[in-house]
This record gives structure tokens, C-alpha cells and sequence, in this order.
């Protein structure tokens, strides 16, 4: 389908974006990789695109000397892969950021719109009246499910696409949104509260609202730490199941799943606390990589993912033990 005509806006500060952002027919704009590609399909119609990379400080990777950092809504995915300090304190991020698609991908997409990228499910993006282009089921369900999620609290089953966001969760990153009452910070999990419930998007900006930069606290940087990413085929492909892990300096564990969810997957706190224990042999490591995806809900084509994530647990787990 031919691209609708919209009018670029490119935002020349965070009042200006605020503003812009306020009409309902406005929609923040990162690299457009995403985006450009859902008005393309018609599954978005914005008027007005708000063009956030020229914002002051938008594209800034600032390391500040206690181990927190603040990364600008418009850093670009390859920046983040390449950039000597968050490879050496924040590893786990640096190769989730690698491991996204293409280098054009990577070259034109931000952080900020990596994280608010819409699902990829075919469905969707097929235009067909799922619950997320207006109709009342998630056609996933009963249809073809096979890339689909394991966990759902609503009706849609499509699991967000980012791997950024996998390693940022279990880094327990927060996001500082920018709108119309101002500057605050939430955690990812509040950011993407009732995604698989929300109809028209899976975060919760309020209107006006924007990502307007990624905080790590001094707890991310280092410690051991890395982000595994299974596809289909080799390269170029999104996770069909993913998982960083972090063991902190101060010797807490955090495991994060990706592709099983719609939500960033924190694996339960209990789990997290054995592995920081350590000292687990290989029946342990089973009964806990079992017991993590207790909870899942797989569909007719997707119980692969139930494997592949313990797999991928089995292998953390062994990775993060302190002995
Ligand atoms: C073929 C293909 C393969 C891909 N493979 C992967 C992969 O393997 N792993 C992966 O993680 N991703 C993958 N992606 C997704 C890609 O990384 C995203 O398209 C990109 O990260 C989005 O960034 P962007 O800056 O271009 O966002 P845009 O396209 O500009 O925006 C995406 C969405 O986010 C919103 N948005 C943008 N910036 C902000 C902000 N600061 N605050 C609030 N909302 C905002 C936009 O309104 C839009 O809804 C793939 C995409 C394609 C097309």
C-alpha cells in the first residue's frame, strides 16, 4: 500500500514534542523502521509524525561514575552495540542491541522506538480483525501460533518483538517518559502494565506522553552478565525465545525471558534467589528451569518455546553459579 501523506514535525524541545504530541492524530517518531512500515500496512493513520532524534541530549549515552546511566530516547540501536562503556558495564545490553535485526535496522532504529515497536504477529500485521485492530479475539488462539506467547494476561497472544528490552528488564532498568504534567519514571513492567489487554498499543503513555530517555541503575553495571537470543534461522530474525541474565556484584540474580510474552518476563523472585545461592547440582537445575515456566499456557504450535526456554534457563543457571 502506498504511504499516506502525514506532516513531518520535527520536535525542537521536550515542550515542543509535548505539544505536538497532544493532538490525537500525532505520533512520536524514532528511526520509523516500525512505524513507517504499520502506516504502510494501514494499521496506523497518523496525521502528524513528531520527530523526537533532535531533541537536546535525544541521542546522548551518558555513564555517570556511580555505574547508572541514562540513554537518550533517540540513541541509536548501533551506538549502543558499539559504544566501549556499555559493552564494558552493561555487556548484556550491548549484545541484545547487536543481536536486533539488521545493521540497516540498527543504524536507523532508537531505543525509544524499540521499545514501543508494535507486535509482529501476522495477524496484526495482516490487517485482520484481531483484538489489536479492533475486533474481539486474538485469532492466534486457534490459528497459527506457532511465534506466539506462553504467558498472556489478556486476549491477545502476540509476545513483544524487542530484544533490548529483555536484557533492560533483567538489568532492571526504568524509563523516564516526558508529557503534559512533566518528567517521571517507571519501572518496564508498569510501562507495559495490561499490554496483552490494551487494544490500540501496548504501553501506558498517557496522550501527550513520550519515552523520553532508558535509566540503569548503578546495580546494571556489571557483575556477570549476557543476553541469548534462539531464531528460526541464524541471523536477521526475531527471537523465538530469548533470555538475559545478570548475576549482580552484590551477588543477586535477575533472569529475564523474552518471546514469551507481551510483557518483559522476570522469572519469579524464589528462582532467582536459588540460582544466586548456587551451589545447585544438575537435578536442581532441572526441578528450577521446570518450575520456572510452571505457569505457562502453551497453544497448539508454540510448547517448542516451553523447551527452548529451559534450555536457555538450564544454561543461565549453570553460567551464573558463584562457585
Ligand atoms: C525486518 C525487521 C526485523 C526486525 N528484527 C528485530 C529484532 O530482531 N529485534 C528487535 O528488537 N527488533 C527488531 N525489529 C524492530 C526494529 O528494531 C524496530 O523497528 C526499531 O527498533 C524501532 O525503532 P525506530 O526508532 O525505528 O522506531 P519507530 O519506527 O520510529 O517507532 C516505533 C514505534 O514506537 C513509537 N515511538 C518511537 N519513539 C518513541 C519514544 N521515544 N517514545 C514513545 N514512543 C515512541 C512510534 O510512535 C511507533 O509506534 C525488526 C524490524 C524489522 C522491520
Amino acid at each position: 500500500m502506498p504511504l499516506q501523506p502525514f506532516i513531518y514535525h520535527p520536535a525542537s524541545d521536550s515542550a515542543d514534542a509535548v505539544h505536538a504530541l497532544r493532538a490525537r492524530t500525532a505520533i512520536a517518531l524514532g528511526g520509523g523502521t516500525d512505524l513507517l512500515g504499520a502506516m504502510k500496512e494501514s494499521l496506523v493513520h497518523p496525521e502528524t509524525l513528531v520527530d523526537l532524534r533532535r531533541l537536546p541530549g535525544a541521542r546522548d549515552i551518558a555513564l555517570h561514575d556511580d555505574g547508572s546511566a541514562r540513554i537518550g530516547c533517540a540513541a541509536r540501536l548501533a551506538d549502543l552495540a558499539a559504544d566501549a562503556g556499555i559493552a564494558t558495564r552493561y555487556p548484556a545490553l550491548a549484545q541484545a542491541a547487536a543481536a536486533v535485526g539488521t545493521p540497516q535496522l540498527r543504524t536507523m532504529g532508537t531505543i525509544g522506538g524499540n521499545l514501543a515497536q508494535r507486535p509482529r504477529c501476522w495477524y496484526f500485521r495482516g490487517g485482520l480483525p484481531c483484538f489489536k485492530n479492533g475486533g474481539t479475539d486474538c485469532l492466534a488462539e486457534k490459528g497459527e501460533n506457532h511465534y506466539h506467547a506462553l504467558f498472556t494476561g489478556g486476549t491477545c497472544h502476540a509476545v513483544h518483538p524487542s530484544d533490548p528490552l529483555v536484557a533492560l528488564t533483567a538489568l532492571e532498568a526504568t524509563v523516564e517518559l516526558t508529557g503534559t504534567s512533566g518528567v517521571r519514571t517507571l519501572t518496564l513492567s508498569a510501562l507495559f502494565d495490561g499490554a496483552s489487554q490494551r487494544a490500540t498499543g501496548e504501553t501506558t503513555l498517557a496522550a501527550g506522553e513520550f519515552i523520553s530517555a532508558v535509566l540503569l541503575p548503578a546495580t546494571a553495571a556489571g557483575g556477570e552478565q549476557y543476553y541469548e537470543k534462539l531464531m528460526q534461522r541464524g541471523a536477521w530474525d526475531f527471537a523465538t525465545v530469548s533470555l538475559a541474565a545478570h548475576r549482580r556484584a552484590d551477588g543477586a540474580v535477575r533472569i529475564a525471558l523474552g518471546g514469551v510474552s507481551l510483557t518483559p518476563y522476570r522469572v519469579t523472585s524464589s528462582i532467582e534467589e536459588d540460582v544466586a545461592t548456587g551451589g545447585l547440582d544438575d537435578d536442581s537445575i532441572d526441578a528450577l528451569a521446570e518450575r520456572a515456566m510452571y505457569d505457562a499456557k502453551p497453544l497448539e504450535h508454540n510448547g517448542y518455546k516451553v523447551w527452548q526456554a529451559q534450555a536457555l534457563l538450564r544454561r543461565a543457571m549453570r553460567r551464573l553459579d558463584p562457585r
